[in-house]
C-alpha cells in the first residue's frame, strides 16, 4: 500500500515523525478500524483516525443526531440533527478525508450481527454508552482475536483500556459482573461535555500505536482520568484465569446478549413484554393500567406512549404519591432498565404490583409500533 504524492503531502508530519514514517502511515493506510458508537467518544475518535489516513474506517450507530448530542458530540453540527448518525458521520468524514474508505452501519449490535460485523475489521474502538453492549464487544473481540480499545465516561471521570489478544486481561476481567440498568446513563447522569473528547482522543492514540506498532499499548492497566482534579491514575490489572471469556475454561464462546435482568431484587415485580402489553391495552381500554414513563422529559417529548405520564427516575422518589395507591402500574423507559429501578422503588412505597416494560420502548417500537420515535 504505497502512498500517493496527495497522500504524502497529507500525512507529512507522521512522515517526518522516524517512529511512523511512510512505512507506519502505509500499515495506516492498510488497517480497518471498526468505531462502535458515533457519540461522545466516537466522535473525536472518528475525526482523529480519519485524519490520520486509517484506511477503512466503520462506524456503527443505529440512533439519530439530537440537538442535546452537539454539547459533546462533534462530529455532527446543527444541520444534520435529526438525521442518522452514521450517515452524517461518514459525510461528515468524508469531507476530512476522501482519501479513505468510510463505512456507515445504521444498525444496533447484536449478537445475531456481531460476527458479520466484526469480520470487515482488524480493531475494535468502543464508544458506547450501554454496558451490556459493552460486554458484547469485549467477547466478540476475545472470541474473534481482535484487538479493542474500550473507554467509558461517566459525570466528570472517564476510564480507557487496551485489549490485545494473548497480551493481557479483557473488559471482562476487570469488570466480571454486567448490572445494566442498575448505572445511569449519560442522558440520566449527565456529563461533561469536553470529558469524552479526552477519551475518545485517547482511544485514537492508542489504535494509532496499536497499527503502527510504537510505543507501549494500554494493556494490563486501566487508566481513570478525573477532570474536576485533572487527575489520572493507572491500575495494574491482570488477566483472570476463571474469565467467563479469556480465562483457561470459558464459559462463554459464542457473543451473545444480555439475559433479561431479573435479579432477585426485583420480586413482586411483574415482567411485561411490549405485545403483552399490547395486548393489554388494546383488549379493555377502560380498564387501561397507569403507563409511567421515567425517561427524561426531552426523552419523553421526542417520542412516548398515548396516555402515558412522564416522571423522570430522578424525580420518582418525591413524587410517588401522584400515583393513586391502588392503580397497577406499568413503567418503561428506553431499554428497561431504568423502568426496573422505578418498580422497585414503587415496591418499597408499597404500590400494588408494578409492571416493566420489557426491553423499554425500544423494544414497543420493534415489537408493536415502528412509528414510535426513541431517542
Ligand atoms: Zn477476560
Amino acid at each position: 500500500m504505497s502512498l500517493s504524492k496527495g497522500e504524502r503531502e497529507r500525512y507529512q508530519r507522521h512522515l517526518s515523525l522516524s517512529e511512523i514514517g511512510a512505512a507506519g502511515q502505509e500499515k495506516l493506510k492498510a488497517a480497518r478500524v471498526l468505531v462502535v458508537g458515533a457519540g461522545g467518544l466516537g466522535s473525536p475518535a472518528a475525526l482523529y483516525l480519519a485524519a490520520a489516513g486509517c484506511g477503512t474506517l466503520g462506524l456503527l450507530d443505529c440512533d439519530r443526531v439530537d440537538l442535546s448530542n452537539l454539547q459533546r458530540q462533534v462530529l455532527f453540527d446543527t444541520a444534520v440533527v435529526a438525521r442518522p448518525k452514521a450517515e452524517a458521520a461518514r459525510e461528515r468524514l468524508m469531507g476530512l478525508n476522501p482519501e479513505i474508505r468510510i463505512v456507515a452501519h445504521a444498525l444496533e449490535l447484536k449478537a445475531a450481527n456481531v460476527r458479520e460485523v466484526f469480520a470487515q475489521y482488524d480493531l475494535v474502538v468502543d464508544g458506547t454508552d450501554r454496558l451490556s453492549t459493552r460486554y458484547l464487544i469485549n467477547d466478540a473481540c476475545v472470541i474473534l482475536r481482535l484487538p479493542l480499545v474500550s473507554a467509558a465516561i461517566h459525570r466528570f471521570e472517564g476510564q480507557l483500556m487496551t485489549y490485545v489478544p494473548q497480551q493481557g486481561p479483557c473488559y471482562r476481567c476487570v469488570f466480571p459482573q454486567a448490572a445494566d440498568g442498575m448505572v445511569a446513563n449519560c442522558a440520566e447522569a449527565g456529563v461533561l461535555g469536553v470529558l469524552p473528547g479526552v477519551l475518545g482522543t485517547l482511544q485514537a492514540t492508542e489504535v494509532i500505536k496499536l497499527i503502527t506498532g510504537v510505543g507501549q499499548p494500554l494493556t494490563g492497566r486501566l487508566l481513570t482520568y478525573d477532570a474536576l482534579d485533572m487527575r489520572f491514575s493507572e491500575f495494574r490489572i491482570q488477566r483472570r484465569p476463571d474469565c467467563a471469556v479469556c480465562g483457561d475454561a470459558p464459559t462463554i464462546s459464542e457473543p451473545r446478549d444480555p439475559p433479561a435482568q431479573r435479579p432477585a431484587a426485583t420480586a413482586g415485580v411483574r415482567h411485561l413484554s411490549a405485545s403483552e402489553l399490547h395486548q393489554l391495552l388494546s383488549a379493555a381500554p377502560a380498564d387501561a393500567p397507569l403507563l409511567i414513563d421515567v425517561r427524561e422529559v426531552r426523552e419523553f417529548s421526542f417520542g412516548h406512549l398515548e396516555g402515558a405520564i412522564n416522571i423522570p427516575l430522578g424525580q420518582l422518589p418525591q413524587r410517588l404519591a401522584e400515583i393513586p395507591p391502588d392503580a397497577p402500574a406499568v413503567f418503561m423507559c428506553r431499554s428497561g432498565g431504568r423502568s426496573l429501578r422505578a418498580c422497585q422503588l414503587a415496591l418499597e412505597a408499597h404500590l400494588p404490583a408494578p409492571a416493566n416494560l420489557e426491553g423499554g420502548l425500544l423494544a414497543w417500537a420493534t415489537e408493536v409500533d415502528p412509528a414510535l420515535r426513541v431517542l
